[in-house]
């Protein structure tokens, strides 16, 4: 892909085991002379432009290879945008890609928002089946943040439900951990597993576990990093496992 943009990858660990389990893609962008832009920033120009489509899946092709190198129990997560999962030839594409790289359906994990599912929009649903039926899994990204993130629960089993970073950051002031608690209650009784986005302290990675939540990611193991330092990570991470089996 031409102009600048590249790819990074962050971890995501087991809380019991400690291991990475998978890792997520996040684009990036070096501008000349703005240096790193956010995605924040871009994405939405891309989605108001259409632009949203051709860069996911430069997205989506480059980062199932990238994976499809890692040991074969690391998954790739990569996030999908409200406008990507309008177009009908989504799940199509996202075959194509794993096809093209050889990455196993059930490595690969879609991350949507539930922007997606605000209004009663059958086709993304349609979709959302689809990728599905491929084999591919589906986790609800920033939960939490959203209007009635409850009600999005009944309208699709998730296989992951992402629990956002304000509920992370302040989980050692009263209320936070009590609302983890309850979405990892929740997602439990509906076999989907958690993670916790943005964990930065020792003593929050503490009380996610005792919380019973399944993975974290967060500054605090890794930040995102480039391909070819994720790849030493994934190894050392393969060798401490080995020592310790
Ligand atoms: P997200 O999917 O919720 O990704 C997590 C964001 O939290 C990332 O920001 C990551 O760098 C940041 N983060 C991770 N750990 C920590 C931590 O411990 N503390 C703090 N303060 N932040 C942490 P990033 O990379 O700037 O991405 C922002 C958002 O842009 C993503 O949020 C995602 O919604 C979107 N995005 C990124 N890449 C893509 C892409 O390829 N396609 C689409 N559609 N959206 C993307
Ligand atoms: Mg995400
Ligand atoms: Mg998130």
């Amino acid at each position: 892909m031409e102009g600048g943009f590249e790819i990074h990858y962050q971890p995501l660990l087991d809380l019991r085991t400690n291991q990475v389990a998978g890792c997520e893609a996040l684009l990036r962008w070096r501008h000349p002379e703005r240096g790193m832009v956010s995605p924040a920033e871009f994405i939405p120009v891309a989605e108001d432009t259409g632009m949203i489509n051709e860069l996911g899946d430069w997205v989506l092709r480059t980062a199932c290879t990238e994976a499809a190198t890692w040991p074969s129990h690391i998954r790739l997560a990569v996030n999908v945008s409200p406008v990507q999962l309008k177009c009908e030839t989504l799940a199509l594409r996202i075959t194509g890609a794993l096809t093209a790289s050889g990455l196993a359906p059930g490595r690969l994990e879609i991350e949507i928002t539930e922007a997606v599912l605000i209004r009663d929009d059958e086709a993304a649903l349609a979709i959302l089946h689809q990728l599905r039926a491929i084999g591919v899994r589906i986790a609800l990204d920033d939960f939490g943040t959203g209007y009635s993130s409850l009600s999005y629960l009944k309208r699709f089993s998730f296989d992951k439900i992402k629990i956002d970073r304000c509920f992370v950051s302040d989980i050692e002031v009263d209320g936070s951990s009590a609302i983890v608690q309850a979405v990892v209650n929740i997602a439990a009784s509906r076999n989907m597993t958690t993670a916790a986005e943005g964990v930065e302290t020792e003593q929050q990675r503490k009380l996610l576990r005792e919380l019973g939540c399944t993975q974290m990611q967060g500054f605090l193991f890794s930040a995102p990093k480039p391909a070819s330092e994720i790849r030493r990570l994934l190894e050392v991470d393969q060798a401490t496992a080995r020592v310790l089996a």
